[in-house]
């Protein structure tokens, strides 16, 4: 028989999934080009040049060789090149035994989930939080406790003191955010770090602190990503090249155990473990090898800052509410209604879609991802005026 667990998930709904399954149809319908589709966060800016130049260089190598198994947990040149990359984007010495390297992010935010938690065991994520923690999570035999957040989107960290519990093994955060784009300031980060030591003094066990970031080079007006490890030492990393590379079907990322963790040397095994339990050994190779080359590098984020802006001056000319996003390229609007779903319907009818807040475990908001065309953008805006007239706001 199969298990419950697994035909829950087979089960389960996304409104993302359901949404861009929507727009597919729709573009056929009625072209792509009246379809403004803000459903998806697939990158919309091509991977920079050095990504095209290694794949040149690599494809006219020894093909045995680059199509070859790496070692399950990664090249080694690859791993050193990320601890590097790590010290100097934040002064923090990781190590490259430390690095292991991933089919992306959801491979590592799985695997951290099946090596850091007991079945039973909670974890707790901060709402608006990207939907997959929750199968992560309760993959692992977990339950995922939510906590609401503040009135700016932050992590309400007095809400944080109470969901603690004997039971927490791991909290999650996302920065910068999706659905909303908050980038978690230092001050969060530090006040984050020092409750979780008093939780760990407190109930005796350590409490791991996994900031899953691969948005972290996408942000604007001179912001920058503040590192988890500087201010908890019980900290891992999770990283993909997805967005920051626009290599999201490629499969590749990495973790980085914080180099100042107690016993980080067995919560490495154990991540390597859970790994193979997973399947998840030897993340592909050729990409390894070219972000071995490309370490450091990012896609024109300028393209992004310019849709935000351009979207979120439109949006807020016609009267919506938005929070202002400091990176990824997700915008987080309010919905004029309480019930978000029934709005992003609305929107629908004037070829906008929008996905409902509630499956990012808070209501009231609908998430725009504006990796799209700015072509896309100018054109949607006369819609948004439509359905903002519907709700009286302009
Ligand atoms: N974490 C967040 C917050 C994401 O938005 C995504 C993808 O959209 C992932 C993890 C998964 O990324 P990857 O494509 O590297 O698996």
């Amino acid at each position: 028989m199969l298990p419950a667990k697994s035909l829950a998930w087979g089960q389960s709904k996304s409104c993302i999934r359901e949404l861009a399954a929507y727009g597919s149809a729709r573009k056929t319908e009625i072209g792509a080009e009246n379809v403004f589709d803000f459903s998806i966060g697939n990158p919309s800016v091509p991977a920079p040049a050095c990504v095209d130049k290694a794949l040149r260089e690599l494809l006219s190598g020894d093909s045995l060789a680059v199509h070859s198994y790496t070692a399950a947990v990664g090249l080694p040149g690859l791993r050193r090149a990320v601890a590097e990359d790590l010290r100097a984007r934040c002064g923090v010495p990781f190590e490259p035994e430390m690095v292991y390297v991933t089919c992306g992010a959801a491979a590592g935010l799985a695997s951290c989930a099946r090596a850091l938690m007991q079945p039973g065991e909670e974890a707790i994520a901060f709402a608006p939080f990207f939907p997959e923690y929750r199968v992560f999570v309760e993959g692992a035999g977990g339950v995922l406790v939510t906590v609401p957040p503040t009135e700016a989107l932050l992590p309400d960290l007095d809400a944080l003191e109470q969901a603690l519990s004997e039971k927490t093994a791991l909290v999650i955060v996302n920065t910068p955010n999706n659905p909303s784009g908050v980038i978690l300031t230092a001050d969060c980060l530090r006040r984050l770090g020092q409750i979780l030591s008093d939780a760990q003094q407190r109930f005796g066990h350590p409490i791991y602190l996994l900031s899953d970031e691969p948005y972290r080079e996408l942000v604007y007006d001179g912001q920058a990503v503040p590192c988890v490890a500087d201010f908890y030492d019980n900290s891992v990393i999770c990283y993909s090249f997805s967005k920051s590379l626009s290599l999201p079907g490629e499969r590749i990322g990495y973790l980085a155990v914080g180099p100042r963790m107690e016993d980080r040397q067995a919560v490495f095994s154990a991540i390597a473990g859970a790994a193979r339990a997973s399947g998840y050994v030897n993340a592909p190779s050729l990409m390894q090898r070219v972000i071995e080359r490309c370490i450091g590098a990012t896609s024109d984020v300028s393209v992004y800052r310019r849709n935000r802006d351009l979207l979120l001056e439109g949006l807020t000319a016609c009267g919506f509410t938005c929070v202002p996003p400091d990176g990824a390229f997700y915008l987080f609007m309010r919905a004029p209604e309480s019930d978000a779903k029934a709005f992003s319907e609305r929107a629908k009818k004037h070829e906008l879609l929008l996905v409902p807040s509630d499956d990012f475990g808070l209501g009231g908001y609908v998430r725009i991802a504006y990796c799209v065309s700015e072509d896309t953008i100018r054109r949607s805006l006369p819609a948004f005026r439509a359905l903002a007239e519907e709700y009286g706001l302009c």
